[in-house]
């Protein structure tokens, strides 16, 4: 399996237009952050997570490839506000099949809210075939075994994440908080992406204090941090960190067992 980040900025991005660079380097442009969002290639097809509202440029960046699923991990604007532009995508060929959506019920509504028009009834194929998940219940995807996991997207665990184990693989992003079921199903991971937006503090994501201490709790051997705000900068945590963990930057691949 291969891992292609599409990108690794936060709901802001990297320049934002409120904050501009903050205290990353504009002079590098590992720095310059789209949407997060991820696109992983297998032997059982091409699974985009997230579309943000960057995603036509990021597939574009990534060689326009042919995909055949979208899974969700919440239904925040900066996770599912591109999901027009696949529309668009699938239009392109004479027979376009409906593409498998993965998400919660509860995002469901969110995705049928934001793309209305798509499910109105003058569309005569359906555009999207929604398969709903829900966390701790594995499916598959053409044969690839996906495990969702729950996450708390804030600290009062009102907001609800999924993340995802895909073998010894897991991406964990806009999580703040895990039941003891969440660490349980990731141990013994290898490769571990997690999103940590800022060096400390945060109500919404966890900081790096935090990613720390979890991931000394899980021990992958590798750890890749996106979904990073304008105070994280590239190379000041290359410096700061060990070398198993490592920022990642928007086109970076990664080879996963
Ligand atoms: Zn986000």
């Amino acid at each position: 399996m291969k891992v292609r980040i599409l990108g690794c900025g936060p709901s802001y991005g990297v320049p934002s237009l409120s904050r501009g660079y903050g205290e990353c380097n504009p002079n590098n442009p590992k720095n310059i952050r789209l949407r997060t969002a991820m696109l992983l290639t297998t032997e059982y097809g091409n699974i985009v997570f997230d579309t943000g509202p960057e995603i036509r440029q990021q597939l574009i960046a990534a060689g326009t490839p042919k995909i055949d699923a979208v899974v969700y991990t919440h239904a925040h604007y900066d996770h599912m506000g591109g999901a027009e532009d696949l529309r668009k995508a699938l239009g392109n060929t004479d027979a376009p099949q409906p593409l498998p959506v993965y998400l919660t019920h509860t995002d469901e509504r969110e995705f049928r809210n934001l793309l209305y028009f798509a499910f109105k009834p003058i569309v005569d194929t359906p555009l999207f075939d929604i398969r709903n998940i829900k966390p701790y219940q594995e499916f598959d995807i053409n044969g690839l075994k996906i495990f969702p996991i729950k996450q708390y997207h804030d600290i009062n665990n009102t907001n609800i994440s999924i993340g995802y184990r895909i073998k010894d693989f897991a991406y964990s992003t806009d999580v703040k908080k895990m039941d003891e079921e969440g660490f349980e199903a990731l141990k013994g991971i290898k490769t571990w992406i997690l999103g940590v937006t800022t060096p400390t503090q945060n109500p919404k994501h966890i900081n790096l204090e935090e990613a720390l201490e979890w991931i000394e709790r899980i021990k992958p051997q590798r750890v890749f941090l996106t979904h990073m705000g304008t105070r994280m900068d590239y190379d000041t945590l290359c410096q700061k960190l060990p070398p198993h963990i490592r920022p990642v930057y928007d086109g970076m691949e990664i080879d996963i067992e």
